[in-house]
């Protein structure tokens, strides 16, 4: 089912993702249709292709399948009014979706290690409209070592590793709101992309998802 919800448009791409089952939340869908991939992926590249499309230093925006795997996955505590972190921001095209689904009571962090991949996100955030999100300081993008997580705007509802962890960093699970759920790629080479509850006592329920091949979290 993966890699073939290719469309010509946003709109087709993301109805495409739907009717294969992999986006199942309605709000992700509505995000999804309002922050355009294309201004995200480079100028030359296939933005609405169901694959990940390089955008510079060495790293890709990942695959829309991906996205709407984990967007399905974190969808009940991206509500209105939760906070969500997002590490390995790259593109900043999952955190702009992030905070349309949390809004203007809540807030999106995205971490970033390679400085002009977050100053080119803010500009890619800029032209949609996310960017009301990004003035007020809703959503924002730090550069930053994200396995130490961002403990000043924590805890979070929901927390994305867009990166794989050799192991779990503890900083992210400490800063996991009891109720919050993470979802994370751990391992080395093929990795499992494993889904974190902590639960309202603070206990940890893990599973994994599915095998995934994500670029190491440096
Ligand atoms: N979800 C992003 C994925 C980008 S690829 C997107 O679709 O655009 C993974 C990103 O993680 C890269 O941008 C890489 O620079 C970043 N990264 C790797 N190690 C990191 C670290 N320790 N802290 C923060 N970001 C990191």
């Amino acid at each position: 089912m993966s890699w073939r919800c290719h469309g010509n448009t946003n709109q087709e791409l993301v109805a495409n993702l739907q009717r294969s089952g992999i986006l199942t939340s309605i709000a992700a869908t509505h995000a999804m249709l309002q922050i355009d991939r294309a201004h995200f992926v480079p100028d030359g590249g296939s933005p609405y292709e169901d694959s990940p499309q390089s955008i510079g230093h060495g790293v890709t925006i990942s695959a829309p399948h991906m996205h709407g795997y984990c967007l399905s996955l974190l969808a009940d505590h991206l509500k209105p009014g939760m906070s969500v972190l997002d590490i390995g921001s790259g593109s900043g095209y999952l955190a702009a979706i992030f905070s349309l689904m949390v809004g203007e009571n809540g807030r999106s962090v995205g971490i970033e290690l390679i400085p002009q991949l977050a100053e080119k996100s803010i500009e890619s955030i800029r032209r949609g409209p996310a960017s009301k999100l990004l003035e007020s300081g809703q959503l924002a993008i730090h550069v930053a070592d994200g396995k130490m997580g961002f403990a000043d705007a924590g805890p979070y509802d929901a927390i994305h590793v867009g990166a794989a962890a050799a192991e779990l960093p503890k900083p992210l699970l400490d800063q996991l709101k009891p109720g919050g759920r993470m979802v994370i790629p751990v391992g080395t080479g093929f990795q499992d992309l494993v889904v974190i509850d902590k639960l309202l006592d603070g206990s940890i329920k893990k599973h994994v998802e599915m095998n995934v091949r994500y670029v190491p979290l440096i």
